[in-house]
């Protein structure tokens, strides 16, 4: 069975300084591609050459929520002429988003929008980070639908808000948040929506799984989280891992 990580930090200081033999390591299970989103703009800037230094790896550029007060002012207009210079060597925009945890809501609204627009522009699939905001984020999408659709990273949520982002052509990242069982809310949602819908990620190195805690996550623990996510679907794996890697190459047109 082959698989894509859609959504990992290999770039991240945790991976990049063993980066061989992780994608090694996940290539060996299956791990096929890597996606590996933008979170500032001189990082967003780097992975231009880390793409060409690993060639499993596909990226995007974005400005992450969480970096808000890190973002220079000028940080998204560079980040949009990257965009547009490099649109060939680039599968999507993020990851962007909006997390209520974080500061400048407002502003982080807005820079969301900008990231939408953009993708729009370049006819590219957005990377969307949420933490609870999904309102925040249906208030943006309404203001200015993703024409190109995009994932919804680590998707959390009811039955009603999935349909609302399988409606407006997302699918939905599914990671290590299934393997506990406290998560029972958004395990249920992932056992009922079109497989379809769906794409597998880590988030390596965050997120790691039910017996992983408080470790750097890796991305050779894709399968794992296929693994759970096998348990909670009626369909064959073979099925699964067939119609989630098809998804992958879809939307990144891989
Ligand atoms: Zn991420």
């Amino acid at each position: 069975m082959h698989f894509i990580d859609s959504h990992c930090h290999l770039d991240f200081s945790e991976l990049k300084n063993d980066l061989n033999a992780h994608i090694a390591r996940a290539h060996k299970r299956g791990v096929q591609y890597f996606i590996v989103p933008g979170v500032t703009y001189p990082q967003s800037a780097a992975l231009l050459q880390f793409a060409k230094d690993f060639a499993q790896c596909r990226i995007a550029l974005g400005l992450h929520p969480y970096f808000i007060e890190q973002h220079n002012d000028d940080a998204f207009s560079l980040l949009q002429t990257l965009a547009r210079t490099h649109r060939n060597d680039i599968v999507a925009i993020g990851e962007c988003g909006i997390d209520a945890t974080c500061a400048n809501i407002g502003y982080q609204s807005e820079l969301f929008v900008e990231h939408i627009k953009l993708c729009n522009a370049l006819s590219l699939p957005l990377i969307v980070h949420h933490r609870q905001s999904h309102h925040l984020i249906a208030q943006a999408l309404k203001a200015c639908p993703a024409q190109y659709g995009g994932v919804i990273h680590a998707f959390s949520g009811s039955l009603q808000q999935a349909q609302y982002y399988i409606n407006r052509g997302f699918k939905l990242g599914v990671g290590g948040t299934i393997s506990y069982t406290r998560a029972n809310k958004t395990r249920q949602v992932l056992s009922q929506v079109p497989l379809e819908s769906l794409l597998l990620e880590t988030d390596a190195p965050s997120m790691p799984l039910s017996g992983y805690q408080g470790q750097a996550n890796e991305p050779h623990r894709l399968v794992e989280v296929f693994e759970h996510l096998c348990a909670l679907r009626s369909e064959r794996p073979e099925q699964i891992a067939q119609q989630l890697y098809s998804s992958s190459c879809t939307l990144f047109r891989i």
